[in-house]
Protein backbone atom coordinates (compact mmCIF):
# COMPACT_ATOMS: atom_id res chain seq x y z
CA UNK A 1 0.00 0.00 0.00
CA UNK A 2 1.51 3.30 -0.83
CA UNK A 3 1.62 5.93 1.89
CA UNK A 4 -0.49 8.85 0.89
CA UNK A 5 0.96 11.82 -0.81
CA UNK A 6 4.72 12.28 0.99
CA UNK A 7 4.62 15.97 0.51
CA UNK A 8 2.31 17.07 2.61
CA UNK A 9 3.34 17.67 6.14
CA UNK A 10 2.95 15.32 8.82
CA UNK A 11 2.89 17.87 11.42
CA UNK A 12 2.56 16.18 14.69
CA UNK A 13 2.90 19.32 16.90
CA UNK A 14 -0.51 20.32 15.12
CA UNK A 15 -2.22 17.53 17.82
CA UNK A 16 -2.95 20.38 19.86
CA UNK A 17 -6.02 21.34 21.07
CA UNK A 18 -6.23 24.27 18.26
CA UNK A 19 -5.03 22.40 15.43
CA UNK A 20 -6.25 18.77 15.73
CA UNK A 21 -9.12 19.33 13.45
CA UNK A 22 -6.67 20.57 10.84
CA UNK A 23 -7.98 18.44 8.65
CA UNK A 24 -5.45 19.68 5.49
CA UNK A 25 -2.42 18.57 7.51
CA UNK A 26 -2.87 14.53 7.91
CA UNK A 27 -1.57 13.30 11.10
CA UNK A 28 0.89 10.36 11.48
CA UNK A 29 -1.91 8.28 12.95
CA UNK A 30 -4.48 9.44 9.76
CA UNK A 31 -1.78 7.45 7.63
CA UNK A 32 -1.67 4.83 10.70
CA UNK A 33 -5.26 4.28 10.07
CA UNK A 34 -5.37 3.43 6.61
CA UNK A 35 -7.91 0.32 7.45
CA UNK A 36 -10.44 3.14 8.06
CA UNK A 37 -10.22 4.21 4.21
CA UNK A 38 -13.08 2.95 2.78
CA UNK A 39 -12.02 0.26 -0.41
CA UNK A 40 -15.05 0.26 -2.66
CA UNK A 41 -18.16 2.73 -3.50
CA UNK A 42 -20.54 0.63 -1.08
CA UNK A 43 -18.47 1.37 1.95
CA UNK A 44 -17.49 4.92 1.03
CA UNK A 45 -20.19 6.93 2.74
CA UNK A 46 -22.20 9.87 1.67
CA UNK A 47 -21.78 11.97 -1.75
CA UNK A 48 -24.50 10.01 -3.90
CA UNK A 49 -24.75 12.37 -6.60
CA UNK A 50 -20.88 11.78 -7.24
CA UNK A 51 -21.01 7.93 -6.55
CA UNK A 52 -24.13 7.10 -8.54
CA UNK A 53 -22.82 9.16 -11.65
CA UNK A 54 -19.20 7.42 -11.03
CA UNK A 55 -20.51 3.92 -10.98
CA UNK A 56 -22.04 4.24 -14.15
CA UNK A 57 -19.11 5.94 -15.77
CA UNK A 58 -17.19 2.86 -13.97
CA UNK A 59 -19.03 -0.08 -15.28
CA UNK A 60 -19.52 1.76 -18.83
CA UNK A 61 -15.53 2.18 -19.05
CA UNK A 62 -15.16 -1.44 -17.91
CA UNK A 63 -17.74 -2.99 -20.49
CA UNK A 64 -15.96 -1.22 -23.18
CA UNK A 65 -12.56 -2.36 -21.66
CA UNK A 66 -11.43 1.05 -21.78
CA UNK A 67 -9.51 3.59 -19.00
CA UNK A 68 -11.94 5.83 -17.42
CA UNK A 69 -12.19 9.32 -18.20
CA UNK A 70 -9.95 11.69 -16.39
CA UNK A 71 -11.47 12.84 -13.36
CA UNK A 72 -11.62 15.94 -11.18
CA UNK A 73 -12.31 16.33 -7.83
CA UNK A 74 -12.95 19.71 -6.29
CA UNK A 75 -13.20 20.32 -2.22
CA UNK A 76 -11.94 21.14 1.22
CA UNK A 77 -9.57 19.14 2.97
CA UNK A 78 -10.34 15.77 4.18
CA UNK A 79 -13.60 15.00 2.37
CA UNK A 80 -12.66 11.93 1.26
CA UNK A 81 -11.05 13.32 -2.57
CA UNK A 82 -7.70 10.88 -2.17
CA UNK A 83 -10.10 8.10 -0.91
CA UNK A 84 -12.31 8.14 -3.79
CA UNK A 85 -9.72 8.25 -6.54
CA UNK A 86 -8.11 4.75 -4.43
CA UNK A 87 -11.89 3.32 -4.91
CA UNK A 88 -12.09 4.25 -8.14
CA UNK A 89 -9.04 2.80 -9.03
CA UNK A 90 -9.93 -0.64 -6.80
CA UNK A 91 -13.54 -0.44 -8.88
CA UNK A 92 -11.32 -0.84 -11.94
CA UNK A 93 -9.64 -3.39 -10.81
CA UNK A 94 -6.11 -0.84 -11.54
CA UNK A 95 -3.39 0.22 -10.14
CA UNK A 96 -3.22 3.27 -8.00
CA UNK A 97 -0.65 5.69 -7.91
CA UNK A 98 -0.39 9.00 -6.00
CA UNK A 99 1.62 11.61 -6.08
CA UNK A 100 0.76 15.81 -5.45
CA UNK A 101 1.70 18.82 -7.92
CA UNK A 102 4.38 20.38 -5.46
CA UNK A 103 6.62 16.98 -5.95
CA UNK A 104 6.16 17.59 -9.63
CA UNK A 105 9.46 19.72 -10.00
CA UNK A 106 11.19 19.22 -13.31
CA UNK A 107 9.73 17.74 -16.31
CA UNK A 108 11.47 13.77 -15.29
CA UNK A 109 9.61 14.06 -12.54
CA UNK A 110 5.97 13.60 -13.87
CA UNK A 111 7.71 11.59 -17.03
CA UNK A 112 9.39 9.19 -14.21
CA UNK A 113 5.98 8.62 -13.14
CA UNK A 114 3.94 8.24 -16.56
CA UNK A 115 6.46 5.93 -18.19
CA UNK A 116 5.84 2.94 -15.55
CA UNK A 117 1.76 3.06 -15.53
CA UNK A 118 0.38 0.46 -16.85
CA UNK A 119 -3.12 0.14 -18.59
CA UNK A 120 -5.89 1.95 -16.96
CA UNK A 121 -3.53 2.71 -13.94
CA UNK A 122 -5.58 5.56 -11.49
CA UNK A 123 -2.97 8.97 -11.33
CA UNK A 124 -4.04 10.90 -8.75
CA UNK A 125 -2.49 14.11 -8.15
CA UNK A 126 -3.16 16.46 -5.36
CA UNK A 127 -3.32 19.96 -5.14
CA UNK A 128 -3.16 20.06 -8.84
CA UNK A 129 -3.58 24.02 -8.93
CA UNK A 130 -0.23 24.24 -7.80
CA UNK A 131 1.50 21.90 -11.11
CA UNK A 132 4.51 24.22 -12.86
CA UNK A 133 3.32 25.58 -16.01
CA UNK A 134 5.97 23.16 -18.31
CA UNK A 135 4.50 20.05 -16.30
CA UNK A 136 1.22 21.08 -16.83
CA UNK A 137 1.87 21.38 -20.73
CA UNK A 138 3.47 17.81 -20.72
CA UNK A 139 -0.24 16.50 -18.79
CA UNK A 140 -1.61 17.88 -21.73
CA UNK A 141 -0.55 15.87 -24.17
CA UNK A 142 -0.27 13.00 -21.90
CA UNK A 143 -4.25 13.03 -20.96
CA UNK A 144 -5.15 14.01 -24.86
CA UNK A 145 -2.65 11.20 -26.62
CA UNK A 146 -1.05 9.19 -23.93
CA UNK A 147 2.31 10.52 -25.29
CA UNK A 148 5.19 11.98 -23.83
CA UNK A 149 7.13 15.25 -25.82
CA UNK A 150 10.55 14.15 -24.26
CA UNK A 151 13.62 16.72 -25.88
CA UNK A 152 16.53 15.53 -26.86
CA UNK A 153 19.50 16.66 -26.46
CA UNK A 154 20.30 20.54 -26.17
CA UNK A 155 20.67 23.92 -28.08
CA UNK A 156 20.20 23.85 -31.97
CA UNK A 157 20.55 20.12 -32.15
CA UNK A 158 18.14 19.88 -29.53
CA UNK A 159 14.39 17.87 -30.92
CA UNK A 160 11.48 16.45 -29.70
CA UNK A 161 10.25 12.67 -29.63
CA UNK A 162 7.23 11.75 -28.23
CA UNK A 163 6.88 8.14 -26.49
CA UNK A 164 3.69 6.76 -26.34
CA UNK A 165 2.70 6.04 -23.01
CA UNK A 166 -0.41 3.59 -21.23
CA UNK A 167 -3.77 4.74 -21.53
CA UNK A 168 -4.58 6.05 -18.12
CA UNK A 169 -7.20 8.14 -16.10
CA UNK A 170 -5.87 11.55 -14.35
CA UNK A 171 -7.64 12.33 -10.92
CA UNK A 172 -6.84 15.64 -10.09
CA UNK A 173 -7.82 16.71 -6.59
CA UNK A 174 -8.03 20.67 -5.57
CA UNK A 175 -9.45 22.50 -2.77
CA UNK A 176 -9.00 25.64 -5.30
CA UNK A 177 -10.84 24.77 -9.00
CA UNK A 178 -10.42 28.71 -9.33
CA UNK A 179 -6.78 28.72 -9.49
CA UNK A 180 -6.86 25.35 -12.32
CA UNK A 181 -6.10 27.03 -15.72
CA UNK A 182 -8.70 26.76 -18.13
CA UNK A 183 -7.21 24.69 -20.93
CA UNK A 184 -6.52 22.07 -17.81
CA UNK A 185 -9.81 21.71 -16.83
CA UNK A 186 -11.35 21.24 -20.29
CA UNK A 187 -9.00 18.39 -20.33
CA UNK A 188 -10.78 16.48 -17.85
CA UNK A 189 -14.20 14.53 -18.82
CA UNK A 190 -15.98 14.28 -14.92
CA UNK A 191 -16.09 16.44 -12.15
CA UNK A 192 -16.96 15.78 -9.43
CA UNK A 193 -17.63 18.36 -6.36
CA UNK A 194 -17.85 17.60 -2.67
CA UNK A 195 -20.19 18.86 -0.19
CA UNK A 196 -19.36 18.65 3.58
CA UNK A 197 -21.22 15.89 4.59
CA UNK A 198 -25.02 15.42 6.23
CA UNK A 199 -25.25 14.17 9.63
CA UNK A 200 -26.38 11.18 8.90
CA UNK A 201 -23.66 10.02 6.61
CA UNK A 202 -21.62 11.39 9.26
CA UNK A 203 -23.08 9.02 11.72
CA UNK A 204 -22.85 6.21 9.42
CA UNK A 205 -18.76 7.17 9.06
CA UNK A 206 -18.88 7.09 13.01
CA UNK A 207 -20.47 3.95 13.11
CA UNK A 208 -18.41 2.10 10.25
CA UNK A 209 -14.99 3.77 12.15
CA UNK A 210 -15.83 2.78 15.56
CA UNK A 211 -16.21 -0.92 14.13
CA UNK A 212 -13.35 -1.00 12.65
CA UNK A 213 -11.21 0.07 15.51
CA UNK A 214 -13.28 -2.23 17.50
CA UNK A 215 -14.59 0.29 19.68
CA UNK A 216 -18.19 0.95 21.30
CA UNK A 217 -20.00 4.30 20.84
CA UNK A 218 -23.85 5.03 22.04
CA UNK A 219 -25.88 6.22 19.17
CA UNK A 220 -26.65 9.87 21.24
CA UNK A 221 -22.81 10.12 21.77
CA UNK A 222 -22.05 9.15 17.79
CA UNK A 223 -25.03 11.80 17.01
CA UNK A 224 -23.15 14.70 18.67
CA UNK A 225 -20.07 13.54 17.52
CA UNK A 226 -20.92 13.49 13.91
CA UNK A 227 -22.19 17.00 14.15
CA UNK A 228 -19.44 18.41 16.24
CA UNK A 229 -16.69 17.29 13.52
CA UNK A 230 -17.48 20.24 10.43
CA UNK A 231 -19.21 17.86 7.98
CA UNK A 232 -15.30 15.99 7.47
CA UNK A 233 -14.96 12.83 7.83
CA UNK A 234 -10.94 13.28 8.30
CA UNK A 235 -11.64 15.48 11.45
CA UNK A 236 -14.72 12.98 12.51
CA UNK A 237 -12.32 9.98 12.90
CA UNK A 238 -10.14 12.42 14.84
CA UNK A 239 -12.52 13.05 17.18
CA UNK A 240 -13.54 9.72 16.81
CA UNK A 241 -9.95 8.22 18.48
CA UNK A 242 -9.69 11.35 20.77
CA UNK A 243 -13.09 10.16 22.45
CA UNK A 244 -11.71 6.58 22.69
CA UNK A 245 -8.88 7.71 24.55
CA UNK A 246 -11.16 10.09 27.23
CA UNK A 247 -13.45 6.99 27.49
CA UNK A 248 -10.64 4.58 28.45
CA UNK A 249 -9.04 6.74 30.70
CA UNK A 250 -12.23 7.30 32.51
CA UNK A 251 -12.58 3.24 32.33
CA UNK A 252 -15.99 3.15 30.74
CA UNK A 253 -16.02 0.79 28.83
CA UNK A 254 -18.03 2.20 25.51
CA UNK A 255 -18.19 6.22 24.35
CA UNK A 256 -21.35 7.53 25.66
CA UNK A 257 -22.99 11.07 25.76
CA UNK A 258 -21.68 11.95 28.30
CA UNK A 259 -17.83 11.18 27.45
CA UNK A 260 -18.35 13.16 24.28
CA UNK A 261 -19.71 16.44 25.70
CA UNK A 262 -17.09 16.40 28.43
CA UNK A 263 -14.30 15.43 25.57
CA UNK A 264 -15.46 18.14 23.27
CA UNK A 265 -15.60 20.81 26.15
CA UNK A 266 -11.72 19.66 26.66
CA UNK A 267 -10.99 20.07 22.94
CA UNK A 268 -12.52 23.94 23.06
CA UNK A 269 -15.09 22.38 20.24
CA UNK A 270 -18.32 24.15 20.48
CA UNK A 271 -22.12 23.22 19.45
CA UNK A 272 -21.55 23.82 15.91
CA UNK A 273 -18.28 22.32 15.64
CA UNK A 274 -16.38 25.16 15.80
CA UNK A 275 -12.41 25.33 17.15
CA UNK A 276 -10.87 27.79 19.28
CA UNK A 277 -9.69 29.06 16.37
CA UNK A 278 -12.59 29.33 14.18
CA UNK A 279 -14.53 31.63 17.03
CA UNK A 280 -10.79 33.33 17.17
CA UNK A 281 -11.24 34.30 12.94
CA UNK A 282 -15.29 35.56 13.96
CA UNK A 283 -13.84 37.43 16.63
CA UNK A 284 -11.06 39.33 15.08
CA UNK A 285 -13.57 40.33 11.88
CA UNK A 286 -15.87 41.78 15.13
CA UNK A 287 -13.75 43.31 16.76
CA UNK A 288 -10.86 44.43 14.35
CA UNK A 289 -12.80 45.08 12.05
CA UNK A 290 -16.40 46.09 12.97
CA UNK A 291 -17.68 43.00 11.44
CA UNK A 292 -15.79 43.23 8.02
CA UNK A 293 -15.66 43.55 5.00
CA UNK A 294 -11.83 42.53 5.61
CA UNK A 295 -9.95 41.21 3.03
CA UNK A 296 -8.52 37.90 2.85
CA UNK A 297 -4.75 39.22 3.12
CA UNK A 298 -5.49 41.37 6.15
CA UNK A 299 -7.62 38.63 7.92
CA UNK A 300 -4.97 35.80 7.37
CA UNK A 301 -2.05 37.79 8.89
CA UNK A 302 -4.50 39.36 12.11
CA UNK A 303 -5.13 35.19 12.70
CA UNK A 304 -1.76 34.67 12.18
CA UNK A 305 -2.43 31.62 9.12
CA UNK A 306 -1.59 31.59 5.38
CA UNK A 307 -4.92 33.24 3.40
CA UNK A 308 -4.34 29.44 1.80
CA UNK A 309 -5.13 28.17 5.00
CA UNK A 310 -7.83 30.86 5.79
CA UNK A 311 -9.54 30.17 2.43
CA UNK A 312 -9.17 26.21 2.16
CA UNK A 313 -10.00 25.02 5.58
CA UNK A 314 -11.11 27.64 7.76
CA UNK A 315 -13.74 29.57 5.33
CA UNK A 316 -15.53 26.69 3.37
CA UNK A 317 -16.89 25.57 6.84
CA UNK A 318 -17.58 28.80 8.75
CA UNK A 319 -19.18 30.04 5.51
CA UNK A 320 -21.43 26.60 4.99
CA UNK A 321 -22.10 27.20 8.70
CA UNK A 322 -23.90 30.81 7.71
CA UNK A 323 -21.37 32.62 9.82
CA UNK A 324 -19.53 34.50 7.55
CA UNK A 325 -19.75 35.51 3.92
CA UNK A 326 -17.60 36.88 1.15
CA UNK A 327 -18.41 39.82 -0.94
CA UNK A 328 -16.52 41.56 -3.16
CA UNK A 329 -15.03 43.72 -0.51
CA UNK A 330 -14.06 41.07 1.49
CA UNK A 331 -15.35 39.23 4.39
CA UNK A 332 -18.28 39.53 6.49
CA UNK A 333 -19.62 38.48 10.06
CA UNK A 334 -23.33 37.94 9.90
CA UNK A 335 -25.67 38.10 12.26
CA UNK A 336 -25.70 34.88 13.00
CA UNK A 337 -21.73 34.98 14.41
CA UNK A 338 -22.70 37.74 17.03
CA UNK A 339 -25.45 35.71 18.20
CA UNK A 340 -23.21 32.82 18.25
CA UNK A 341 -20.42 34.34 20.17
CA UNK A 342 -22.90 36.29 21.63
CA UNK A 343 -22.03 39.58 21.06
CA UNK A 344 -23.76 42.86 20.44
CA UNK A 345 -23.32 44.49 16.97
CA UNK A 346 -21.78 48.04 17.88
CA UNK A 347 -23.77 50.46 17.39
CA UNK A 348 -27.02 47.84 17.06
CA UNK A 349 -26.11 47.55 13.51
CA UNK A 350 -23.89 44.76 11.80
CA UNK A 351 -21.44 45.61 9.74
CA UNK A 352 -22.48 44.31 6.17
CA UNK A 353 -25.88 45.86 6.57
CA UNK A 354 -24.52 49.37 7.29
CA UNK A 355 -22.06 48.80 3.94
CA UNK A 356 -24.77 48.01 2.34
CA UNK A 357 -23.48 44.42 1.24
CA UNK A 358 -25.61 41.23 1.32
CA UNK A 359 -26.80 39.38 3.76
P1 LIG B 1 -8.88 14.52 1.02
O1 LIG B 1 -8.02 13.80 0.01
O2 LIG B 1 -10.11 15.15 0.42
O3 LIG B 1 -8.09 15.51 1.85
P2 LIG B 1 -9.04 11.90 2.26
O4 LIG B 1 -9.46 11.09 1.08
O5 LIG B 1 -7.60 11.81 2.67
O6 LIG B 1 -9.45 13.44 2.05
O7 LIG B 1 -10.03 11.47 3.47
C1 LIG B 1 -9.68 11.63 4.82
C2 LIG B 1 -10.10 10.43 5.64
O8 LIG B 1 -11.51 10.48 5.81
C3 LIG B 1 -9.80 9.09 4.98
O9 LIG B 1 -8.65 8.52 5.50
C4 LIG B 1 -11.00 8.22 5.30
O10 LIG B 1 -10.72 7.43 6.43
C5 LIG B 1 -12.09 9.20 5.66
N1 LIG B 1 -13.12 9.31 4.61
C6 LIG B 1 -13.13 10.18 3.59
N2 LIG B 1 -14.24 10.07 2.87
C7 LIG B 1 -14.98 9.09 3.45
C8 LIG B 1 -16.26 8.51 3.15
N3 LIG B 1 -17.01 8.96 2.12
N4 LIG B 1 -16.71 7.53 3.94
C9 LIG B 1 -15.98 7.11 4.99
N5 LIG B 1 -14.77 7.62 5.33
C10 LIG B 1 -14.26 8.60 4.57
Amino acid sequence: MKKKDSNKPNDETLSGPTGMLHPEKPLAEDEKDLSLRPRSLKEFMGQTQIKENLSVFITAARERNESLDHLFLIGPPGLGKTTLAQVVANELGAEFKVTSAPALDKPKDLAGILTTVTEKTVFFIDEIHRLKPAIEEMLYIAMEDYELDWIIGQGPSARTIRIPIQPFTLVGATTKAGNVSSPLVGRFGITCRFSFYEAADMEAIVRRSAGILNTKVDNDAAALLARSARGTPRVVNRLLRRMRDFAQIKGEPSITLPVVEDGLRRLEIDPLGLEKHDREILRIIIERYNGGPVGAETLAISIGESVDTLEDYYEPYLIQAGLIQRTPRGRVVTAMAYEHLKLEPRNGKIAGQVEGLLF
